[in-house]
């Protein structure tokens, strides 16, 4: 039996109604797409909440047993600065300011982007493609979403006609909103002059001007993908027509995923996701964070501590562990004392990490029957948790009591032949396991002593090179200063090894 008939997951079914049991369409494997980041700018936090999100589903749903292809876009043209069909391609802006190529812009942020995931510990996706590697796909997908009369041109430009896809479909049924009521929200931005038949219609493909710098030929003349066809092309194509999750943050949900379901609707698919996942957005000290509030900080200013609201740095573990405190539907909230208590939890919970990775079980002697069941009841406990829509909150908190056990090994409070040898074995790997795999939390100062090792190695065989050489004043000075800063040279048979005083 897999792990995932065992324990099996709950989530919201595809308009976010009503939990239901997650069946994937082709079991044991899974299909998740992540609408990824437009690099144009740093990569801000509430980025890295929204991947991070999908970084857990992605582990616990191939902890599990599932086989899941996650597929991340990176979107580097089409993203206009206004969102609604208007203004400047936000790449090519960035590109004007900087006076540099569009693709420089490209390349930098992506770059940036990759490091930030590693710095979090945030895997790299099965594919990641981009956007203007599909324009011949997108194009495709515009001239069937045309034949099939969802399309209309207007100087060069492809709109998505939304009056006709409501004549058999339900185009906000997503995000729960009425096109009449759209009307009411939009009224002001109607631009006069619009090319669109009706005001909800959007762009599919956006006609280029002679300053457009990144462009493409297509049947209607030179011009560049709409931002949400993008997504509808690339999760068909990897993914096919309708596959599992589809994730994004609380903003993308309308009108971009809205958009994307009628696009592939349109297109003559299907409708394409079975389940929508959406990550709640960011708060500090209460407020929405945001550029425009003067409250938001880059993931790099909340690890340096360098930003008016913060009183001081935070490990990138810290920050990781913070954000999984909150389940992904519900807001984070940042203050300085939230991110202190974080941190305490986080070392608390590494330092149990550190201790059972050091135990062996023992052959049992006085058993205590009732400590063996918790144990078992907390194990299992962390899987229907998890299983309960990622609950990660939740999670920890098990977690934590799962260390308050360890601990009372580890001082001897029990002794660890009070327990079964299975039951030793299946605490210390399911509590390491969901800390480094289902999490994905890394033992940050196990990281810098595996360093220090790699350093300690380099300079024991430098000294070695020396004594080989009859350099004794090298030799000598590397075991004297080393001696200074508290590591003890110890010469054996086989060579030497470092203790740290
Ligand atoms: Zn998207």
């Amino acid at each position: 039996m897999a792990l995932y008939d065992q324990y099996p997951v709950e989530v919201f079914n595809s308009l976010g109604k009503k939990k239901e049991k997650f069946e994937p369409l082709n079991p044991p494997r899974v299909g998740l797409y992540v609408c990824g980041p437009t690099v144009y700018n740093e990569a801000h936090l509430g980025n890295l909440r929204s991947f991070l999100t999908f970084d857990i589903v992605w582990r616990y749903l191939e902890h599990l047993g599932y086989n899941v292809r996650y597929v991340r876009n990176i979107t580097d043209v089409g993203h206009l600065v206004n969102d609604a069909d208007e203004g400047e391609d936000k790449i090519e802006k960035r590109a004007r300011l900087e006076q540099i190529e569009p693709m420089e812009i490209v390349q930098k942020y992506t770059n940036g982007f990759h490091a930030v995931n590693k710095v979090f510990n945030l895997k790299e996706p099965s594919i990641e493609p981009t956007a203007t590697g599909h324009i011949m796909e997108q194009i495709e997908m515009v001239q069937k979403i045309i034949d099939n009369g969802y399309g209309y041109e207007v100087n060069g430009s492809v709109y998505f006609d939304v009056q006709k896809f409501q004549e058999k479909y339900d185009y906000g049924k997503l995000s729960g909103r009425k096109v009449e009521d759209l009307l009411e929200q939009t009224r002001d931005n109607l631009a006069g002059g619009s090319e669109k038949k009706f005001f909800a219609d959007f762009a599919i493909w956006k006609a280029a001007s002679e300053n457009t710098l990144m462009k493409w030929k297509s049947p209607w003349g030179m011009g560049v993908p709409g931002w949400h066809l993008e997504c509808s092309v690339m999760s068909t194509k990897y993914l096919g027509e309708q596959f599992d999750i589809h994730g994004g943050g609380m903003d993308l949900k309308f009108p971009h995923h809205e958009c994307e379901i009628a696009q592939n609707i349109g297109a003559g698919g299907e409708d394409p996701v079975r389940y929508w996942m959406h990550g709640n957005m960011l708060t500090v000290n209460g407020t929405k964070m945001s550029k425009s509030l003067g409250n938001a900080f880059l993931p790099r200013e909340l690890i340096a501590g360098d930003h008016k609201l913060l009183d001081r740095g935070y490990s990138p573990m810290t920050i990781r562990f913070f954000l999984l405190q909150a389940q992904y539907r519900s807001t984070v909230d940042f203050s300085n004392d939230a991110l202190k208590a974080a941190e305490k939890g986080y070392k608390r919970l590494t330092n149990a990490l550190r201790l059972v990775s050091k135990m062996e079980a023992v052959e049992a002697g006085t058993m205590n029957a009732e400590l063996e069941k918790e144990i078992n009841q907390l194990c299992d406990q962390l899987y229907i948790e998890m299983s309960d829509d990622f609950n990660t909150p939740k999670t920890i908190a098990v977690l934590f009591d799962l260390a308050n056990k360890i601990n009372s090994f580890a001082d001897n409070h029990f002794p660890l032949s009070s327990i079964g040898v299975e039951t030793f074995n299946r605490m210390k790997k399911t509590f390491i396991t969901f800390m480094t795999e289902v999490l994905g939390l890394l033992d940050e100062a196990e990281d810098g002593s595996d360093k220090l090792d790699d350093v300690m190695q380099m300079l024991i065989e430098m000294r070695a090179e020396a004594r080989a050489n009859k350099n004794w004043d090298l030799s000598d000075e590397i075991r004297d200063k080393l001696n200074a800063v508290g590591i003890v040279l110890n010469d054996g048979k086989d060579g030497s090894e470092y203790q740290i005083k």
